[in-house]
């Protein structure tokens, strides 16, 4: 990295290899998969730390929701003493190992504002404030930027009528670790995807008292069928049969497994779980126990809301309930659109690629996403290994121009 004096007060810097923007499960592949083909690339990272969303933004007994054969990044194999479903602290600790493994130390405090292609050179410039105030930028000048944000960069807080005048706590699932501060409250978990499914169930074993607010529709499967996981028991079925035929499949089991879901309120949508996942990327919630507790009563299904006073919730059917506190499992959004001055590869509307999986990947002017494919680490992997193999041949071709250069220049007249 070299860095040259401005006469501004911003700091510029040439990186001769691709920067890659965030240091989650994607930056880090992406960065390791370059580093094995030689070529070196720069991490910039808002947080202090790597992973900073398994390690600053989950719950304590969250585990991986799918085997780890399915979310081992690349070119490194989880260790052999792992579990199936590895905990938040193992997987922590194998996103540590990793980094130590390739060596990469991203640069830490940096968040980036905004990045361009400047035409008029042929390079990203990338500027990140630096700082406890954001009162330092840098700018950053490479020929390849690889967007690693993630697809769970902000929290997404719905904007209920009354939230102004509740009384008690409003928080987001991600400054929720554990239900042992909610011991006797009365709570309600607002979404019911496997985050707002996962708490409801913590917080019962924590002697709470949860609701669980479920507005819309939802697949709720068994996370193993036939003594597999049910996720790699439907990825090897797809391979001989069509989507619909697995979906049946996976539906008649649920049924056997979980019995008559819409009897304890929670609808399936009309398309089956596989078909609504690749179509809308909404993925379904692998039971991990809560559907047991709201068969016995301790969870209770609640419409959505219409209003919050100050201690209690009007729901849409009229009900009224009094609760002590309110935890928003309403997930998260991409970030990509509030600084990337690009207008063609990323959707304005939701931060994702335009073109859906398995494209999506690559954009123009040297231009990369990875891991924005709702398909989890698996599709991290797919993109991290597709990413790096295309910059080398780039790579290749620049240093032969190099070579040639600096050949032609040493040379005697
Ligand atoms: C509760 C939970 C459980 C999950 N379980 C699984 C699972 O079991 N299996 C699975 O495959 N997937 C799972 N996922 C999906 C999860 O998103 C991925 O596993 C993984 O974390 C994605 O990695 P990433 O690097 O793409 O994004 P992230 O992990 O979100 O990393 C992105 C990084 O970019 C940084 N960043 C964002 N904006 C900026 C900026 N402007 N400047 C600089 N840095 C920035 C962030 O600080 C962050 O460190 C889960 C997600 C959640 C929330």
């Amino acid at each position: 990295m070299m860095s040259s004096n401005s006469r501004s007060s911003t700091r510029r810097l040439w990186v001769p290899g691709p920067v890659i923007i965030g240091a989650g499960p994607s930056g880090l592949a992406t960065a390791a998969c370059l580093k094995e083909k030689g070529i070196p690339s720069l991490i910039l990272e808002r947080a202090d730390c790597i992973a900073s969303l398994w390690k600053l933004k989950t719950y304590d007994r969250l585990r991986l929701h799918l085997p780890k054969n399915f979310c081992e990044l690349p070119l490194l194999p989880f260790p052999k003493d792992f579990p199936t479903y590895p905990t938040k602290q193992q997987f922590i600790s194998y996103l540590e190992l990793y980094a130590k493994h390739f060596n990469l130390e991203p640069e830490y405090n940096n968040t980036v504002v905004s990045a361009e292609f400047d035409k008029g050179c042929g390079f990203w410039k990338i500027r990140t404030s630096v700082g406890m105030k954001m009162d330092q930028e840098t700018e950053y000048v490479c020929q390849w930027l690889i967007v690693a944000t993630g697809e769970n960069a902000e929290e997404l807080v719905p904007d209920f009528e009354g939230m102004d005048v509740f009384l008690g706590p409003i928080t987001h699932t991600s400054s929720y670790r554990s239900g042992e501060c909610f011991q006797g409250k009365s709570v309600l978990v607002v979404g019911c995807g496997n985050s707002g499914m996962e708490i409801s169930l913590d917080l019962c074993n924590h002697n709470a008292c949860a609701s669980l607010v479920v507005r819309d529709s939802v697949h709720v499967l068994p996370q193993e069928m036939l003594g597999r996981s049910t996720f790699g028991l439907a990825m090897q079925l797809l391979k001989w049969l069509p989507v619909r035929l697995v979906d049946q499949f996976l539906l008649v089991m649920s049924w056997f497994m979980l019995g008559n879901t819409p009897q304890l309120g929670l609808n399936r949508p009309n398309l089956g779980p596989l078909e609504l996942k690749s179509i809308t990327g909404k993925t379904p919630v692998l039971d991990v126990g809560t559907l047991a507790q709201i068969r016995a009563g301790k969870i209770k299904v609640v419409r959505g809301i219409k209003r919050l006073m100050r201690n209690s919730v009007e729901f849409v059917d009229g009900m009224v309930e009094n609760f002590d506190a309110i935890i928003l499992a309403t997930g998260y959004r991409s970030n990509v659109p509030t600084w990337l001055k690009e207008k063609n590869f990323f959707s304005e509307e939701d931060g994702f690629p335009t073109q859906p999986f398995p494209e999506g990947w690559k954009g123009q002017n040297g231009l990369y996403a990875v891991g924005f494919t709702k398909r989890g680490l698996l599709g991290t992997s797919i993109d991290a290994r597709r990413i790096a193999e295309d910059i080398e041949k780039q790579w290749k071709v620049k240093a032969v121009q190099f070579m040639a250069f600096a050949n032609s220049s040493t040379s005697p007249p």
